[in-house]
């Protein structure tokens, strides 16, 4: 992906002041100068850039001093676990750990809203993957009420302030995480209402797909509207430039893979990353330890 160094693929997905953002601005089926019929050239240009990508997880593990936390949110069927699967293919899984984040246990809901998350954050050196996160605490608890109703805050904490405050908290969360060194990247793969429907009528038509079929998916997808919405106002206002989201369009799942391993890459490659500089006596231990071991 060297050819895009100077206009990187994913700048023009990546929104770091969410003031003034509006979903529109984004078409679900863009793929920029790459063709949909050429998906050999996108094929060529995401195995370089996984390659590349292992290359750069090799220094942040060594190097052991950043955490990568990436954040993928979704409507159902955009794509978030091929997305994984495939941009994470040629990383070491070592370095890397994938976190996937369901309705909440009652253990979860008697603690605040980021207990979970935060025990799940990638340790120093490691990429850390949340498959759906804490922003689900502004989407589909927001689009059913009833969610909320039901996590037993004392009332006198709920009023129509919450949704501000939620995006408060979590804007200051990230700006922690930041500052202890985790850096923050966020996917929102925006797929189009027709398309969802395209890949559900798939996964109903195909058996080996039926299990990826459920019926809450439908129900989900009646409140459309709300979660764009939501979408919205979520990454108006928590979109910052420590901590981006990327609006991806996921119309085309190879232009979305391409688009993340980019943006991966832009993250990683930011941070300067080294190998640790071995010290004149460490490298005296191994000179002997070479010496030794021929000798043997
Ligand atoms: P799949 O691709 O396998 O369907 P998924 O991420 O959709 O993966 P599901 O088990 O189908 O997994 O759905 C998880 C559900 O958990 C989603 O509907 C999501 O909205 C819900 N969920 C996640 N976090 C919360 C939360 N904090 N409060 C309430 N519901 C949540
Ligand atoms: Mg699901």
């Amino acid at each position: 992906m060297t050819n895009h160094h100077h206009h990187r693929l994913s700048h023009h997905f990546r929104i770091s002041d969410g003031d003034g953002f509006r979903l529109d601005q984004i078409d679900p089926a863009d793929t920029l100068h790459f063709h949909p019929s050429d998906k050999q050239a996108a094929a060529t240009a995401l195995a370089e850039g996984v390659e590349r990508m292992a290359e750069l997880q090799d220094k942040l593990y060594a190097q052991d001093r950043w955490a990568v936390l990436l954040v993928f949110q979704a409507m159902d069927a955009a794509g978030k676990d091929g997305t994984i699967k495939h941009v994470m293919s040629g990383v070491n899984p070592q370095g890397c750990q994938v976190s996937s984040f369901k309705a909440p246990s009652a253990v979860d809901l008697d603690h605040d809203f980021l207990w979970r998350a935060n025990q799940c954050l990638p340790e120093r050196g490691r990429i850390g993957i949340f498959n759906r996160s804490y922003y689900e605490e502004t989407l589909v608890v927001r689009v059913h009420p009833e969610i909320l109703a039901r996590q037993t805050l004392p009332p006198e904490l709920v009023g129509d302030a919450i949704w501000s405050e939620r995006f408060r908290d979590i804007r200051h969360y990230e700006d922690y995480l930041a500052r202890n060194g985790v850096v923050v990247r966020k996917f929102f793969l925006h797929v189009s209402k027709h398309e969802q429907k395209r890949r559900f009528l798939e996964r109903l038509e195909k058996p080996e797909k039926n299990w990826k079929f459920s019926a809450a998916d439908i129900r989900e997808r009646s409140y459309w509207a709300q979660y764009m919405e939501a979408y919205e106002q979520m990454i108006r206002h928590t979109a910052t430039q420590h901590s981006p989201w990327y609006v991806v369009p996921a119309d085309h799942k190879w232009f979305t893979r391409l688009v993340v391993a980019d943006a991966v890459i832009d993250a990683l490659e930011s941070l300067n990353l080294a190998y640790p500089v071995v010290s004149e006596q460490a490298r005296q231990a191994l000179a002997e330890a070479h010496r030794q071991l021929l000798e043997e």
